[in-house]
């Protein structure tokens, strides 16, 4: 793509055809070094890394990255469900950064560091690592992903030598790909075949609209084979199924009939651990909001997902008006992702508030378009005005027939709900 080609790209606009900036070599505030940190180097923020080294290189930017992770090495949640069922490894879900850092670094100028990220001043613009170093920057780009919150959930056992963390990870919400999905593979692996697996779904937002049906899909499905006299119970805090709709409600009510159980409108109160083969899940059954109903389970597994926030890191820097009313989510202005209330301070990926989904993808896209927005914001231009991000989500229902896949899209500026834009979408069928 030659100049030329790039203010073509300027004008169409949109994260899948990226825009750049037009006379940046021309302009003076371009010529001084960018100092850009990222904090958290997952679909989002490793994206941004790319983006920013690529498109300001190609614009003759001095951009210098560095990308701070707490972990060495990224584990994928994207297709981590199959990990579940024996159909991938973790192994194969896990990535390094040091691709990224070969092709996007020349010169160093983008660094990787594998350290966590403790402390953030956003008045004298600097990071705190666990490491001891302390980084300074122009911009700041914070990435973190999500954290949960099992603040409304009271969690008890019967075993004397049980703690809080014990308990927790007998409880897996394998929601972060990493040694949670390992526990959570054994449990179902180590199941009496007749026994129950529970699965919670939090209220909106959480992370990946569609994972926690997809999850029940491939159990269901893994269980006609492994355990065919066992059963999914989906306790969904939400009034309906909250992504594709169509295809998993006919997935819950033909294919997986027999294996599925789907009851929303269940708000999780509590779980007690009996035994390791025994639990007990509570929860209020809203259907009727004016007469809950307490309801309890008997399970053996319980894939508990809880309530999900923004990553610690970014709460703690934008605390003081940076976050909704309920301090979960970063306030952003979806043109550049740059913080409502902390300028300089860019927040992309699913710690955001946004109408868009919490998706790899989604932040794939938020990533180039907040590179974009930097990178004409220090050529003294303004963020373009209208970009548009979209999500492809392709969703196994079964492994013994085809997947479905429906793509979406949706300007960031629209207020209208996501709308299907092209669907390609095909379910097995017995
Ligand atoms: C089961 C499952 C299936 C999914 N399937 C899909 C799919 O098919 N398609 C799709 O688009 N999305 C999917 N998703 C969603 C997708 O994984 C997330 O939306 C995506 O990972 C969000 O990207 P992120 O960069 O915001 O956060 P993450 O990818 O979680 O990255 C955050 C990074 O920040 C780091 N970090 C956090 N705090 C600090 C700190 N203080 N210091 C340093 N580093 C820090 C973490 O170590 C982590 O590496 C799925 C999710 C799940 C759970």
């Amino acid at each position: 793509m030659d100049r030329r080609d790039f203010l073509k790209a300027l004008s169409a606009g949109g994260a899948a055809a990226p825009t750049l900036l037009a006379s940046t070599t021309e302009n003076a505030k371009a010529a001084t070094p960018i100092n850009v940190v990222i904090v958290g180097g997952g679909m989002a923020g490793a994206t941004a890394a790319k983006y920013l080294r690529y498109w300001g290189a190609k614009l003759k930017m001095d951009v210098r990255v560095t990308l701070v992770d707490k972990n060495a090495k990224y584990v994928s949640c994207i297709l981590s469900n199959g990990v579940l069922t024996g159909e991938r490894t973790l192994g194969s879900l896990t990535f390094g950064y040091d691709k990224l850092v070969t092709n996007y670094g020349a010169n160093g100028a983008l660094r990787f560091i594998a350290s966590e990220v403790t402390k953030i001043d956003t008045t004298a613009k600097t990071v705190s690592l666990a490491n001891g170093q302390t980084l300074g920057y122009t911009r700041l780009i914070l990435a973190p992903g999500i954290d949960f919150d099992y603040s409304s959930i009271a969690i008890s056992w019967a075993d004397p030598t049980m703690t809080m963390q014990k308990a927790l990870d007998a409880l897996p919400h394998a929601w972060k790909a990493g040694p949670q999905t390992t526990v959570l593979q054994q449990q179902l692996a180590g199941m009496t075949n007749g026994n129950r697996l529970v699965l919670t779904i939090p209220r909106a937002p959480y992370r990946c609209p569609p994972g926690p049906y997809e999850r029940a899909c491939v159990i269901a499905d893994w269980m006609k084979l492994k355990k065919p006299a066992s059963k999914v119970i989906i306790l969904d805090a939400n009034p309906k199924i909250m992504a594709e709709p169509v295809n998993f409600g006919k997935a819950f009510a033909g294919i997986h009939k027999n294996y599925i159980e789907y009851y929303p409108n269940m708000q999780l109160q509590s779980v007690y651990i009996a035994s390791a083969k025994s639990k007990t899940v509570t929860v209020s059954d809203t259907t009727d909001p004016a007469n809950p109903v307490t309801r309890t389970v008997g399970a053996e597994v319980v894939n508990l997902i809880p309530p999900m926030m923004a990553g610690q890191v970014a709460r703690n820097a934008l605390a003081n008006g940076g976050l909704t009313a309920d301090k979960r989510w970063a306030l952003i202005d979806e043109r550049s992702y740059e913080s409502s209330a902390f300028p300089g301070v860019h927040i992309i990926g699913d710690s955001i508030s946004s109408k868009q989904p919490k998706a790899g993808h989604v932040g794939n896209q938020e990533a180039k378009v907040c590179a974009d927005a930097i990178l004409r914001l220090e050529s003294g231009l303004k963020p373009f005005d209208a970009p548009v991000t979209n999500s492809a989500c392709f969703t196994p229902i079964t492994i013994q027939g085809p997947i479905s896949a429906i793509p979406r899209c949706r300007s960031p500026r629209s207020s209208s709900a996501w709308t299907t834009c092209s669907t390609r979408s095909r379910i097995a069928t017995t």
